[in-house]
């Protein structure tokens, strides 16, 4: 579904990536493991068409879409939960949701799907005329999945669901991803410093450092290998 080759990001300053290649089948999981400034969060904005200085290709369902807009990039199917939440503080919680579905044209469909991401997370429903910024952390966190759930994607980027969540909220984040992924079939890349969950939740993963893909393979084998042990799950 997405297959990017030889990506670089540069920064004034920073290369923050050194041609990368990472590949997310359709109906897969992709976990992609790396610590703080390794390039993460700059692999996920590219592929959004976020930043500006790249050079690589991005395919997406076989289309080179490396020049193409954010906005068109939404439209054809690339959702991501940034880092950080980034919701609409002030606008209530029905109100983030609709703005979710902004490049769609479905008017019809669109009460309907916030009713399935209700489904979700029936702590949104509960919580639907309250403003975002009265969100605890953990309901921020549901938000921000369920406005990208509002674009329709076909592929879901998450960067770092977990961060800032307590262990059991994080638990319950990503068997909610799991459904999603079972459920509706959607394909994800998921970026995080505690790859713990994440290399449960995927298929298959790539450690970032420095800008470099230094290991990947079967998320199986990488949970269990000695250097990743060490510097990404702990004990
Ligand atoms: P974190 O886990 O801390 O979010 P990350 O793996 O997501 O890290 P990136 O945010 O992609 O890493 O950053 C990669 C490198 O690029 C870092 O050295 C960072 O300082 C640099 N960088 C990122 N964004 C910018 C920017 N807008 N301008 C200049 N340098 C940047």
């Amino acid at each position: 579904m997405l297959k990017i080759e030889n990506l670089n990001v540069r920064y004034d300053g920073a290369h923050a990536l050194k041609g990368i290649n990472i590949e997310v089948p359709r109906g897969s999981v992709v976990a992609l493991i790396g610590a703080n400034g390794a390039g993460k969060t700059s692999t996920l904005r590219s592929i959004c068409g976020l930043v500006k200085n790249v050079s690589g290709k991005i395919i997406f369902e076989g289309q080179d879409i490396t020049g193409l807009k954010a906005y068109d990039r939404v439209k054809l199917g690339i959702a991501m939960v940034p880092e950080g939440r980034r919701i609409f503080t002030n606008l209530t919680v029905f109100e983030n949701l609709l703005m979710g579905a902004y490049t769609r044209t479905d008017k019809e469909k669109i009460l309907e799907d916030i009713e399935k991401v209700y489904r979700l997370f029936p702590r949104l429903k509960e919580r639907k005329s309250q403003k975002a910024v009265t969100l605890s952390g953990g309901e921020q966190q549901m938000l921000a999945v369920g406005r990208a759930l509002m674009s329709s994607p076909k592929l879901l980027l998450l960067d770092e669901p977990s961060l800032g969540l307590a262990p059991n909220l994080v638990r319950e984040m990503y068997r909610t991803f799991a459904e999603i992924h079972q459920n509706e079939g959607l394909t994800i890349l998921l970026v995080e410093q505690n790859a713990r969950m994440a290399l449960e939740l995927a298929d298959y993963g790539y450690v970032l450092e420095v800008g470099h893909i230094v290991l990947e393979g079967p998320s199986q084998e990488l949970a269990q290998n000695e250097g990743v042990k060490k510097a990404y799950i702990g004990g």
